[in-house]
């Protein structure tokens, strides 16, 4: 349903990302992992569509629609949450009504519940965040794009989130590139991983994603890992 050939990334004459190929298919879930500056926002960035490729191509169909998830939540400051929630759904002129409903039930289902109609601005970090799920959910969307989406939560909210996208993704075949430091998103849930560095994109074994957790794994002289 996706695939990249090839795609290379310059910013300020400095190669962010290297002649990079991945193919999503429907459903399939991937993590990416690699430590700060080695690309991965850069890479989610160019799939969503918000960045340009300055070499290589992103084939995807038209109707192929991506919802990201940033790290830092984007929210519209001027619109209640549940407005933040239903604005997809207005975009693609669905009726008040049945805008109303569907954000209410993604306003329960990340248990915010009693706080639609508040504003991004009265919320905490990661309730902001909560919002930002709901919005990306509330629409059917093909391919979700993650960027750290629970970096800044607390490990009982993110567990619950985690169980809540999965089974949504399961349900609804929606396919996912998930950036993460977490070792469950990625032993649990994701079919493939791959490991950014330098703007080098890799697949790994089962064996090399254990060791990247445990000790981490050496590359060119390196080692890169999480500990
Ligand atoms: P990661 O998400 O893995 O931490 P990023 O994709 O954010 O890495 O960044 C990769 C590299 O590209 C970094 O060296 C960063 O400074 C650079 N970079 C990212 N965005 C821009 C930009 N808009 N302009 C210039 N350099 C950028
Ligand atoms: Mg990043």
């Amino acid at each position: 349903m996706m695939e990249l050939r090839n795609v290379s990334k310059i910013f300020e004459g400095k190669m962010v990302l290297e002649n990079v190929n991945l193919s999503l298919k429907q459903g399939e879930v991937m993590t990416i992992l690699g430590k700060s500056g080695s690309g991965k926002s850069t890479l989610l960035q160019l799939i969503a569509d918000m960045a340009s490729v300055d070499s290589g191509e992103i084939h995807k169909s038209k109707e192929t629609m991506c919802a990201y998830i940033t790290q830092k939540p984007l929210l519209f400051s001027h619109m209640t949450v549940l407005q933040n929630i239903a604005f997809p759904l207005k975009c693609q002129g669905v009726g008040k009504k049945a805008r109303h409903e569907a954000a209410l039930k993604w306003l329960e289902k990340v248990e915010l519940f009693g706080l639609g109609n508040r504003f991004p601005y009265e919320l905490s970090g990661g309730q902001q965040q909560r919002v930002s799920i709901a919005r990306a959910f509330v629409y059917q969307p093909d391919v979700l794009l993650m960027d750290e989406p629970f970096a800044n939560l607390d490990v009982k909210l993110s567990r619950q989130l985690q169980h809540l996208i999965f089974n949504e993704m399961k349900q609804r075949n929606i396919a996912g590139i998930f950036v993460t430091h977490n070792y469950e998103e990625t032993k649990m849930y994701a079919d493939h991983t791959f490991l950014l560095q330098e703007g080098v994109l890799t697949k790994m074994s089962d064996e090399e994603v254990e060791l990247y957790f445990n000790e981490g794994i050496e590359i060119e002289g390196q080692i890169v890992g999480v500990s």
